[in-house]
């Protein structure tokens, strides 16, 4: 690892992850992205001899992982169509006398008879299947390709698999390992708690506003803005550069040369923003993404964790900001409806949806609500870095108001939703209320002095606290329970967010580092500058973090340098002059 790498010590679990593998056990290893996953198979493709198959969705992550492997000296390769006869040669060649240790190919390429047949004149040690909740139907990304891989199991029973993942609710877990057949797998989950990553929600007011306006105070930071549709990057984009900033879309509407080069100026650091769909960095490995904007809420906390997880890979801090309006949600649902008419799917992805949307709406800590769903226990009520946590709403005694409600639903036989209970507790005209006779009811308008906001708000919470129970997938109504109907007997006490209009959570707060900042700058011109001279990415070279280490630590000599974590004996020797210079002259 230090040869290769340059890493002093493991992450948290990878020695046991490694460690299994090379025991030949089979190994599910789910560990949260940029915990580094890759070493997990890496390492244990250089210790033993033979060949490391690894079988990963995307093509253009694998020209990214092939070039850092090769750079840190390391035989890959990756066979994939974009690949010439000569490069085929080649790899075949690599694989036939046991030069090649590792291999990437994507699922459909590696149960193919012709591969299947060239696979066998090779000693294969290992199958890392990366991505791997993608062959679950209960992951938020299925992928059927992956369920062909069972043939690539059974050809090579004796093979050691370790299938790894970033995120896999429990369920997700069990069918992994079902569908690829592990065999007595040993599973490594690692925590979801992603320290450095501060998340946010705020209600969609002007999102571009707000947009230009947090760019305005992060002019150092690359970051990434997902929007829904092609359009709405484009629109963004062109917002953001008429203003003033940096700012390129990336949608799969253009051409693939174009996807290159927006994709390469953001890993460049030659552009601060992307607006991009979620096409947008499955292929890319950037460690220094400072921020993650959700225009629109994604459609599952799977997605949104995976995408806000591409921010502070480095271990430096990360801001996670999601815009929520109701009425994403409700374009979310009825696409959801448009994509899968009906099923277990619609199901499965109406249920998605719905946690989703109560994470929005939440009024406790937020990364405990994450945890809770990929069936993990955070130790502590708060975690003091979500906005929830910086603005405690106060919790106040709402027996009243949650009566209210409570016999509206019962006057409404519970066969409505929260907008419509709250329009008549509002007394509102619509043609809806007065079109059904429900202005008519004892309730109607006894609640004007609360805003919907606040009636959707209580009404989600009142869920929560098992007084109401929400049914029905695409258009969700309300209904009592038996614990709801104690509520209306008068014997319950109920605490709920006190009904003040609460203050918008303020735009998130710059995070300080503390490193010197003058001299990072300097040390980051270095590294541009000798990324250009060996055309290669700026982060290979060295990561912020190593940078930032160097910039507080300020070693003097070669031996100084070499204990910055990150610095191994090759790039040492490679790049330490020159960023010697620099820190001498600091
Ligand atoms: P994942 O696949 O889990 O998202 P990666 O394997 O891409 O994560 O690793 C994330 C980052 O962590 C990379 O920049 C990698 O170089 C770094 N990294 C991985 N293992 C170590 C380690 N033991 N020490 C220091 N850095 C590490
Ligand atoms: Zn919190």
């Amino acid at each position: 690892m230090e040869k290769h790498w340059g890493y002093s010590a493991f992450r948290p679990l990878q020695q046991e992850i490694i460690r299994s593998v090379l025991s030949g056990s089979d190994t599910l290893a789910i560990l949260a992205t940029g915990s580094g996953k890759s070493l997990c198979y890496q390492l244990p493709a250089l210790c033993h001899g033979g060949l490391t198959l690894v079988i990963s969705p995307l093509i253009a992550l694998m020209k990214d992982q092939v070039d850092d492997l090769n750079h840190r000296g390391i035989p890959a390769a990756a066979w994939t169509s974009a690949q010439d006869a000569g490069d085929l040669a080649g790899i075949r060649n690599g694989l036939i006398d046991g030069t090649l240790r590792i291999l990437f190919v994507s699922p459909e390429r590696s149960v193919q008879p012709a591969f299947l047949a060239c696979l066998k004149k090779t000693p294969l040690r290992l199958i890392a299947i990366d991505e791997a909740h993608c062959i679950s139907a209960w992951g938020h990304n299925f992928r059927p390709e992956y369920r062909q891989l069972i043939t690539l199991r059974r050809s090579f029973p004796q093979v050691t698999v370790i299938a790894l993942t970033a995120t896999a609710t429990p369920d997700v877990r069990k069918d992994i390992i079902q569908q690829l057949d592990l065999k007595r797998p040993r599973e490594f989950v690692g925590s979801f708690d992603r320290k450095n990553l501060r998340y946010c929600v705020r209600e969609k007011k002007n999102p571009l506003v707000f947009i230009a306006h947090y760019l305005g105070q992060h002019r150092t930071g690359q970051g990434i803005i997902y929007c829904l549709s092609r359009n709405d990057t484009e629109e963004i984009a062109r917002d953001l550069q008429k203003r003033g900033f940096s700012a390129l879309a990336y949608h799969a509407g253009l051409s693939r040369q174009a996807l290159e080069s927006v994709q390469d100026s953001f890993l460049k650091g030659t552009v601060q923003v992307i607006c991009a769909t979620v096409a947008f960095g499955m292929g890319i490995d950037k460690p220094d993404v400072r921020f993650v904007i959700h225009h629109t809420l994604p459609r599952s906390l799977e997605a949104y964790y995976q995408e806000t997880g591409r921010a502070g890979r480095d271990g430096l801090s990360g801001e996670c900001i999601l815009l929520f309006s109701k009425s994403d949600a409700a374009r979310l649902r009825s696409l959801a409806a448009h994509d899968s008419p009906g099923g277990s799917a619609l199901r499965i992805a109406l249920a998605k949806l719905q946690a989703m949307t109560d994470f929005c709406e939440t009024t406790s800590c937020r990364r405990r609500q994450i945890l809770r769903y990929f069936g993990e226990a955070y130790p502590h009520d708060t975690c003091g870095s979500c906005d929830t946590c910086e603005n405690p709403v106060g919790m106040a005694d709402c027996t009243e108001a949650a009566c209210l409600i409570a016999r509206c639903i019962l006057a409404l036989s519970g066969r409505f939703g929260s907008d419509l209970i709250s329009d008549v507790l509002r007394g509102s005209k619509g043609t809806k209320i007065t079109g059904n006779g429900f202005d008519l009811l004892s309730v109607y308008g006894k609640g004007k002095q609360y805003s919907r906001t606040q009636y959707r708000s209580w009404i989600a919470e009142l869920v929560r606290q098992g007084f109401l129970e929400r049914t029905g997938d695409q258009y969700p109504v309300i209904g009592l329970t038996a614990r709801g109907r104690e509520l209306l007997a008068g014997r319950v006490t109920v605490m709920l967010p006190a009904p003040v209009p609460g203050p918008a959570a303020p735009g998130a707060a710059p995070v300080q580092d503390t490193a010197d900042a003058v001299l990072f700058e300097k040390l980051k011109g270095l590294r541009k500058e000798l990324a250009g001279k060996y055309s290669v990415l700026p982060y290979m070279i060295f990561p912020d973090k190593c940078l930032k280490e160097m910039a507080a630590i300020r070693p003097l000599d070669r031996a100084g340098l070499a204990t910055i974590s990150g610095v191994g004996p090759y790039k040492l020797t490679r790049y330490g002059p020159a960023f010697l210079e620099v820190l001498r002259a600091a």
